[in-house]
């Protein structure tokens, strides 16, 4: 037996993870501006700075960018409740927790 080094790979929650969630959140409902190019100085690079470290906002704003491609325009504001968005982000989680 050598498995000294066992337990090492086992990911750990993260102390800021609830707070990242809501930041996810409000930045998923400002991507819709983000797209147009409506957001203030400020917020945008709050926006980018956010997605250079959020992989799952990433991939929903790709999902955006299709949706505006393939719809032509933007979803309603309306539409984008935080039920959808709660599952929107538990999804992307899956998916990125393959690799
Ligand atoms: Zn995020």
């Amino acid at each position: 037996m050598s498995g000294t080094e066992q337990g090492r790979d086992v990911p750990q929650p993260r102390p800021g993870d609830a707070a990242h969630r809501v930041i996810c959140q409000q930045v998923v409902e400002l991507l819709g501006d983000y797209l147009e190019g409506g957001l203030d100085e400020p917020v945008r690079t709050d926006v980018d700075a956010h997605l250079e470290s959020c992989p799952e906002c990433r991939m929903f704003l790709e999902q955006l960018e299709l949706t505006v491609t393939l719809v032509g325009e933007l979803p309603a504001p309306e539409e984008l409740d935080p039920g959808t968005l709660e599952l929107l982000v538990m999804t992307f989680r899956d998916v990125s927790g393959r690799g």
